[in-house]
């Protein structure tokens, strides 16, 4: 068998078996399959794809290029979530508290922003002293103690995901069911869980922007979960508009630790608790998911999930006043109103142009090593629906550097829609599947 045996059959459309992915996979690994044969052969599975059988055996070769975490010493349950990536999307840093505080423990991996999209490690680290990597026996130790832990990816994570990732990105074969699958799931389920909840994004903020084709991504996550006897339950979930209110490193630090404090957006606590009954429910903490419901209210309503947060900043070495002081993040030098220019009702609120905008202030990357500024951002102050005056406020616009803020304005401008009449509402909930 050589490469070229493997990206013939699947250019012709054929169904690979477990040996060739294997052989194919491993070989990369090594170095004996190279760049330009993974590019050829990534084309081939964008245009033909993978049934359900082949995407498994891609994803546990992807795992499998590198360590898996061993949680055996850990009792009870370990369930995560994750997302395909949204703008304003903070749900990680509420979900990792309120969940453990109900019994169940969350060994959340966690990534970057890249593209349009936020990451949860950025947020974290606008805390002061918070550290996302932590030793393999400390992650043990915190998941002992609180029940929750919130880390970066390591090296030794499927570290061939990362580099089809790479050829992903500059071969134009990022958008694909069996590829996104496999990459998504070669890392979370290298966390030795017993349950996850996916939280898959539709609409113009998603990889995936009609609900057709995040349904489709849905149902291959859930037939590779089912295959690694994982339970899962998925959210498809809209991402049309931003998620709550804030866009922004410390900016959405700010509104999670408000939200655990008691004050929180609709939309927001619609998913963050929808989310969180579904891996309370998971971890087997309740027999129904309305009384995993109840919990996870609960635990907000009573403080029990922000001081499970304020634990996990102080033993990740973060500073755990923050959770009292918001004058401990880091704060933009300037705040510039956003106003309408004309009276209606917001029509659009477009997430893809909002998540830009925020990146073109400074909050975002655009390659892996630029640096990120943790005060800039967005806070929206109107969202679809709502009613504006002509000059009322849609938005306050954080930015320290003049020529970012020039480049980001535009962008919001056209973010923005506003009409006579209402338009029709999208649900945020659009479906929840499990195996
Ligand atoms: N996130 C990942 O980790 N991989 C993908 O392919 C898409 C989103």
């Amino acid at each position: 068998m050589t490469p070229f045996d493997v990206i013939r059959k699947k250019r012709d459309g054929g169904n690979l078996s477990s040996e060739e992915i294997t052989f194919f996979l491993r070989g990369f690994q090594n170095h004996q399959v190279t760049d330009y044969h993974m590019s050829a052969f990534l084309m081939a599975v964008f245009l033909n794809g993978m049934d359900a059988d082949e995407t498994f055996v891609l994803m546990r070769e992807t795992r499998d290029s590198g360590k898996v975490l061993d949680l055996s010493s850990i009792r009870g349950k370990k369930v995560d979530k994750h997302s395909t990536g949204g703008v304003g999307d903070k749900t990680s840093l509420m979900i990792v508290p309120i969940v453990s505080a109900c019994g169940v423990t969350v060994p959340m991996i966690t990534g970057r922003a890249l593209g349009h999209t936020g990451g949860t490690l950025d947020k974290l680290q606008s805390i002061p002293g918070f550290n996302p990597q932590p030793s393999p026996e400390k992650i043990v130790s915190l998941l002992k103690h609180v029940g929750g832990v919130i880390m970066g990816q390591t090296d030794d994570l499927a570290p061939v995901d990362r580099r089809m990732y790479a050829l992903r990105d500059v071969t134009a074969t990022v958008e694909s069911v069996p590829l996104i699958t496999a990459s998504i799931l070669s890392k979370k389920l290298a966390e030795d869980l017993d349950g996850l909840v996916m939280d898959v994004k539709t609409g113009s903020g998603a990889f995936m922007p009609t609900l057709q084709l995040s349904t489709a991504l849905a149902q291959s996550i859930i037939n590779v979960c089912r295959k690694m006897k994982t339970k899962v339950t998925v959210v498809v979930s809209d991402m049309e508009q931003p998620l709550g209110r804030a866009i922004g490193n410390a900016l959405e630090v700010q509104e999670a630790i408000d939200f655990l404090n008691g004050s929180a957006a609709e939309d927001l606590a619609e998913l963050t608790y929808t989310l969180c009954a579904h891996m309370v429910h998971l971890g087997g903490k309740a027999k129904t998911v309305e009384q995993a419901l109840r919990m996870v209210r609960e635990v907000v309503r009573s403080g029990a999930a922000a001081k499970r947060f304020r634990e996990i900043i102080r033993l990740q070495g973060g500073y755990d006043r923050v959770m009292d002081d918001p004058r401990i993040l880091s704060k933009s030098t300037h705040i510039r109103s956003f106003r309408a220019t004309s009276a209606g009702y917001v029509t659009r609120c477009d997430a893809k142009l909002l998540g830009l905008a925020s990146n073109a202030l400074g909050a975002g990357r655009h390659r892996v090593d630029d640096m990120i500024d943790p005060a800039v951002g967005i806070v929206l102050e109107k969202k679809v629906g709502d009613k504006v005056a002509n000059g009322e406020q849609l938005c306050q616009i954080h930015w320290n550097d003049e020529i970012r803020l020039r480049d980001a304005l535009p962008m919001i401008k056209r973010a923005y829609e506003i009409k006579p009449r209402p338009a029709k509402t999208r649900p945020l909930i659009h479906a929840v599947l499990s195996a």
